[in-house]
């Protein structure tokens, strides 16, 4: 054996390096093969590297914008090769840190390709081809998940793009087509949009941001129009054709049942990601998997092979950097006896746009369909000091709660609703009563003062609306 450990974790990503943390906490000794660079996708090609294109974008626009700026403001470029630069900077610190604590909690990192046996064995490929084989008490599958493609449109790198493509692209296209309005599809799509590209995205659901609260989703969707994107939904792709540097995609509206034909120089393919669950399984495969081939785990978040956990993208659900972490620190108790559980029913997620949006718990209509009583408070920003001094008015509050006056879900479109919304996340997870934030002394003038009015509001006690 080239080496044994107690817990052996495949793919450093925010589950696998946070498991790998958690597992060393907990005295145990711990390896992590990553094919890769420590962060994963998140921290890599994801998360990071997308708010860094956010940030910079969205000061070039104020800027551009900005009502009470004067002068040549026309003159002003983004220097896109030193944002490029710098993000890269940004990614590189945020690994350098994964890799120090690595080496603070004795962590080993393998730089290589595991495979995993029935027997529990894992076999790795190092990046210079030697083979190594070694076996741990428990193992931790944190392989994540890449980019799909469409049946009939392969990624080819130039005109055909993945996220991972789009986020490096020397210079911005002049016009690019977005497949899919779910968080990366708006957030690459807005980067582009604010630099000056003709953005299109199409959408095959009813909605952007699929599943979200109806009337959320609505004026989340008008906002963006605002912008200058150009949102389609219910557009389904049915072709694509690349030639003469340009990309056509064909399909069909299904508002109205009429063809459509859209091309332009880029397409960025953001409909959905696949799970890497057929790279890490040696030889026949054993790990049982949903259709969509997602490793399937119990509430232990542990696989049909005993003494195996799988969590983040890897497991499906909701992919997102903080779900994996938890499953990671979840699964790393779990796998050293402990009793570690994530709590699904308040795991939030943001969109960083400007505004922004934010989610927590049940939309409107899934409380509506659970049955029971539903109360609703929403407040808007427009009522909402801070945000006026911050030009920032567009957008929504909305809480939703049950007959008990627990929160069961809120929704936030508007400025810094991904900070937001963690006060609402933890009432939920603490099971704590929409008084609880209602009556709960909230600094003015504070965007969170809308919180505050949004649970005043569900009780029809709200001070700067109209009840
Ligand atoms: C453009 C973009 C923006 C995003 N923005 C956000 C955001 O703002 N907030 C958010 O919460 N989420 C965001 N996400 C999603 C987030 O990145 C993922 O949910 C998260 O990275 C999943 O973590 P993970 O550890 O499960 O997998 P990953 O981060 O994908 O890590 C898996 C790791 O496993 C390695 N690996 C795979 N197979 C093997 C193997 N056989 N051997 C060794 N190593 C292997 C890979 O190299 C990778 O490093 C974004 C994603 C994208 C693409």
């Amino acid at each position: 054996m080239d080496f044994r450990k107690d817990i052996a974790v495949i793919g450093g990503g925010p589950g696998g390096y946070v498991a790998a943390i958690r597992a060393a906490q907990l005295g145990r000794t711990v390896v992590v093969v990553e094919r890769d660079a420590l962060g994963g996708t998140c921290m890599n090609w994801g998360c990071i590297p997308t708010k860094h294109l956010l940030h910079q974008t969205k000061l070039f626009r104020e800027l551009r914008t900005g009502k009470a700026f004067d002068g040549p403001v026309g003159d002003i470029v983004l220097n896109w090769p030193r944002v490029q630069a710098e993000k890269q900077k940004v990614v590189d610190r945020l690994v350098r840190g994964v890799e120090f604590l690595f080496q603070r909690y004795k962590i080993e990192w393998i730089r290589g390709t595991a495979a995993l046996r029935e027997d529990r064995r894992i076999f790795v490929r190092l990046s210079d081809g030697r083979e190594q084989v070694g076996e741990a008490g428990a193992v931790i599958l944190a392989a994540g998940s890449r980019p799909a493609e469409l049946p009939f449109l392969n990624f080819d790198g130039t005109a055909v793009l993945s996220s991972t493509e789009a986020l490096a692209l020397t210079q911005p296209p002049k016009a690019l087509l977005v497949v899919g309005a779910g968080a990366i599809g708006l957030e690459m799509g807005t980067i582009y949009s604010r630099l000056g590209t003709e953005v299109t995205v199409l959408e095959i659901m009813p909605s952007v941001l699929p599943g979200c609260d109806r009337e959320m989703g609505q004026r989340f969707e008008l906002v963006l129009k605002k912008q200058g994107l150009k949102v389609m939904t219910r557009f389904r792709i049915e072709s694509g054709v690349r030639g003469d540097g340009r990309v056509i995609l064909k399909g069909t509206c299904l508002k109205t049942n009429a063809p459509f034909e859209f091309a332009a120089d880029k397409v960025l393919l953001a409909a959905g990601r696949r799970p890497n669950s057929d790279l890490i399984q040696d030889g026949t495969p054993f790990l049982a998997l949903s259709r969509q081939g997602y490793v399937e785990v119990n509430e232990r978040l542990e696989t049909n092979i005993p003494g195996v956990y799988a969590i983040g993208d890897l497991i499906g659900g909701k992919l997102l950097a903080h779900k994996a972490s938890h499953e990671g620190m979840a699964a790393a108790e779990n796998a050293v006896g402990g009793r570690g559980q994530v709590d699904y029913r308040a795991l939030p997620m943001a969109v960083f746009t400007e505004p922004e949006f934010a989610s927590v718990g049940m939309t409107e209509e899934e409380a509506k369909a659970a049955g029971g009583e539903v109360r609703t408070g929403t407040f808007t920003f427009q009522a909402n000091g801070r945000a006026l001094t911050m030009d920032s008015p567009d957008g929504l509050i909305k809480i939703i709660a049950g007959p008990d006056d627990r929160i069961l879900g809120a929704h936030i479109l508007g400025p810094c609703a991904s900070e937001l919304i963690a006060e609402l996340t933890l009432a939920m997870t603490k099971g704590l009563k929409v008084a609880d934030t209602a009556e709960s002394i909230h600094i003015h003038p504070t965007l969170s003062e809308a919180v505050m009015e949004a649970a005043l509001k569900v009780h029809g006690r709200s001070i700067h609306a109209l009840n």
